[in-house]
C-alpha cells in the first residue's frame, strides 16, 4: 500500500483533502507515493509562513546561511545514491543521469556555501568630503517557485539554493510529475537546519490548482519574486502577472535547439554528440537538439552513420537495465504530445528515415529490452526533407525525435539555426576557426557548444535563453545572485551639515590650457 505524504508548510506536514498518485514512469503499476493537491488556503498559508519567516531569516548573517547551504550539500552527498534511485524510478531517466542531476545540486551547494562569505557590496568614494557611499545586496522577500519534472533535483536547487543564501524565503510548487523526489529533496534541506517557514513545499497540478494558486499570491501581495522553469506558454502568463506587479520574474522556458554539422567536422564525434542531444533522456530536456543542420557535402555520410547509430540504441526500464540510452516518457501526457508530430510530418511532407511511434510488444526496435507496455516508450525517430517552415522544425516536441535539415555552407546553416522563435542552447561541429567564430558571434542562444552536444551545464556557468526561451534571467554561477537581490545604495554623511550632490560639490577648476605647438 503506497504511503500518503503531506505538504510541508511552516515545518509541519499538512495533508490535503484531495490527493493524487505518483507512479514509477517505467512501470505504471508501481505507485511511488500518494501526494496532496494543496488547496488555495494551504498555498496562502505557506506564503504567509514564508513572509513571517523572512523577518529573521533575512537578518541571519550571510556566512551562517552559507554554512547551512554547506550542510545541505553534505546531506545530498550522503543520500546521493538513494535520491538518484528514487529520481530514476519516479521520472524515468537513467541512473547515471539521475546521479548527474543530484550532483548538479551538490555542486550548487559547494558554490554558494562560500558565497555566503562574499556576497560583496562596494564602498564607493563620494564627491563630497566626510561622506561615504556604500552598496548592499538585499533579499527580495518571499520567492514563489514552480518547476518542471524533467530535472527534479538540479533545476529546483538552482533556484532554492541561491534564493536561500541571499536571505529570501520560499514556497515551492514542484511538478506533479516528480512529487516524491521533491519531497525527499526538501526533507534533506530541512534536516540541514532550515528554520520553520523558510522553505515551504506545496503539491499539486498547474492550471486551476496549486500552481495557479501560487501565482495568484503575487496579486495578493504575498509573493515578491517568482522563479519558473517550464513551458513558454505558462512562462508568458507568469511574466504578465509579475509585470503588472512591477516584479521581474526568473523565466526558464522551452527550446528548439539547433546542432550544426559542417563539412569539415569529425563525423564520428558529431554523430555521438547528435545522438546524445537527440535521444538522451528520451529527448525530454529543454536543451535536447530539435534540428540537426547538416552541410551538404557531408549530408549523406552523416545521415548514414547517424541512422546506423540510432538503430543500435538500447531502450528500456532504467531501473532494471543500467546500459539503456533512454527510458520511458515521463508519463502519458508527454507521449501523447510527442505522437502528434507524426501527423504534422505527414501533413507537411517530411520523410521518415527511422522510427515507428509507440513501442509495443509487436512494434519494437531491436535495441528494446523488457516490457514496453509497462509504460510509454517511443521509437527513436528521424526525419529528413524538413525545411524551416515545417511545424516540426519550429515546435518543441519534447520526446525522442529529430529532423535532419540539409544546407549549403555556414551562412545557410546560421540562417536555419536562427529561424526558430526559441534561443536556449545550440551547438556546432567544425574544425574551421572562422566558422566556429561566425557561429559564436551570430547564434541567437543563451548557451552554445563548439564540438560538443547541445545538452549539459556546469553549476558555475550562466544557464538560460533568449527569445521564446526566457526573459534574459540566468540560473547558476554568480549571475543568479542578481535575480534574488536588489541593490541598496547608502549615503553615509558625517559632515554635520546639509551637503547637496552636484550643487555643493567643490569641483576643481582646470588651469590655463597647455599649447604644445607654441611651447618650443
Ligand atoms: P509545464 O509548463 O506544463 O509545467 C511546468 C510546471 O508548471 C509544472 O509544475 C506545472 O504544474 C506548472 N503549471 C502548468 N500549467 C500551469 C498554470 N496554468 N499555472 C501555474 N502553473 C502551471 O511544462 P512541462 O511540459 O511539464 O515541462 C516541459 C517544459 O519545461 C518544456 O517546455 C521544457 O523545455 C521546459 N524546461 C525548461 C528548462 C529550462 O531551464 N529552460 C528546464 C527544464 C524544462
Amino acid at each position: 500500500m503506497a504511503k500518503k505524504y503531506g505538504n510541508l508548510i511552516n515545518g509541519e506536514e499538512v495533508k490535503s483533502r484531495k490527493t493524487y498518485k505518483s507512479r514509477n514512469s517505467s512501470e505504471l503499476a508501481d505507485i511511488v507515493g500518494i501526494f496532496p493537491e494543496a488547496s488555495k488556503a494551504q498555498v496562502r498559508a505557506a506564503a504567509q509562513a514564508a513572509k513571517d519567516a523572512f523577518k529573521t531569516w533575512s537578518k541571519t548573517p550571510a556566512p551562517i546561511r552559507g554554512d547551512l547551504i554547506g550542510n545541505i550539500g553534505v546531506a545530498l552527498t550522503r543520500e546521493k545514491e538513494s535520491l538518484s534511485r528514487l529520481l530514476s524510478r519516479e521520472m524515468g531517466k537513467t541512473y547515471k543521469e539521475a546521479l548527474g542531476d543530484v550532483q548538479e545540486a551538490i555542486d550548487t551547494c559547494h558554490f554558494f556555501q562560500s558565497e555566503g562569505r562574499r556576497l560583496y557590496g562596494q564602498t564607493v568614494p563620494s564627491e563630497m568630503p566626510n561622506k561615504e557611499l556604500l552598496t548592499y545586496r538585499r533579499p527580495l522577500g518571499v520567492v514563489g517557485i514552480i518547476t518542471a519534472g524533467n530535472f527534479p533535483v538540479a533545476v529546483p536547487a538552482w533556484k532554492i539554493i541561491p534564493a536561500l543564501l541571499t536571505g529570501n524565503t520560499i514556497v515551492w510548487k514542484p511538478s506533479e510529475d516528480s512529487p516524491a523526489t521533491s519531497y525527499a529533496l526538501v526533507k534533506l534541506m530541512l534536516e540541514a537546519g532550515l528554520p520553520d517557514g523558510v522553505l515551504n513545499l506545496v503539491f499539486g497540478g498547474g492550471a486551476k490548482a496549486a500552481g495557479e494558486y501560487l501565482i495568484d499570491m503575487i496579486d495578493e501581495g504575498l509573493i515578491d519574486k517568482f522563479a519558473f522553469t517550464g513551458s513558454t506558454a505558462v512562462g508568458r502568463k507568469i511574466g504578465e502577472i509579475a509585470g503588472r506587479n512591477l516584479q521581474h520574474p526568473t523565466l526558464e522556458l522551452g527550446g528548439k535547439n539547433p546542432l550544426i554539422v559542417m563539412r569539415d567536422a569529425d563525423i564520428e564525434n558529431a554523430v555521438a554528440g547528435a545522438l546524445w542531444a537527440s535521444f538522451g533522456t528520451g529527448g525530454q530536456r529543454c536543451t535536447s537538439a530539435g534540428n540537426i543542420i547538416v552541410d551538404a557535402p557531408v549530408y549523406t555520410e552523416f545521415k548514414k552513420e547517424f541512422v546506423k547509430a540510432a538503430k543500435a540504441v538500447k531502450i528500456g526500464d532504467p531501473n532494471k537495465y543500467d546500459d539503456v540510452l533512454y527510458g520511458p516518457f515521463i508519463n502519458e501526457r508527454f507521449y501523447e504530445n510527442w505522437l502528434k508530430h507524426y501527423d504534422w510530418a505527414k501533413k507537411d511532407g517530411a520523410k521518415l528515415l527511422y522510427g515507428n511511434g509507440r513501442i509495443t510488444k509487436d512494434n519494437k526496435p531491436k535495441g528494446f529490452v523488457g516490457d514496453p507496455e509497462a509504460a510509454f516508450y517511443g521509437w527513436p525517430t528521424i526525419w529528413e526533407k524538413v525545411t524551416t517552415d515545417f511545424k516540426q522544425f519550429q515546435t518543441e516536441i519534447f520526446g525522442p525525435t529529430i529532423n535532419l535539415v540539409k544546407v549549403n555552407g555556414i551562412a545557410e546553416a546560421m540562417e536555419a539555426a536562427n529561424s526558430v522563435d526559441y534561443g536556449l542552447s545550440s551547438a556546432i561541429y567544425t574544425n574551421n576557426r572562422e566558422w566556429a567564430f561566425i557561429f559564436k558571434d551570430n547564434i541567437e542562444a543563451g548557451m552554445s557548444s563548439i564540438n560538443n552536444s547541445t545538452t549539459g551545464a556546469e553549476a558555475h556557468m550562466p544557464f538560460g535563453g533568449v527569445k521564446g526561451s526566457g526573459n534574459g534571467t540566468r540560473e547558476s554561477g554568480i549571475w543568479v545572485i542578481d535575480n534574488y537581490t536588489y541593490w541598496h545604495g547608502i549615503n553615509d554623511d558625517v559632515s554635520g551639515k546639509l551637503q547637496l550632490a552636484q550643487m555643493d560639490t567643490e569641483y576643481i577648476e582646470a588651469k590655463d590650457e597647455v599649447d604644445i605647438d607654441n611651447m618650443f
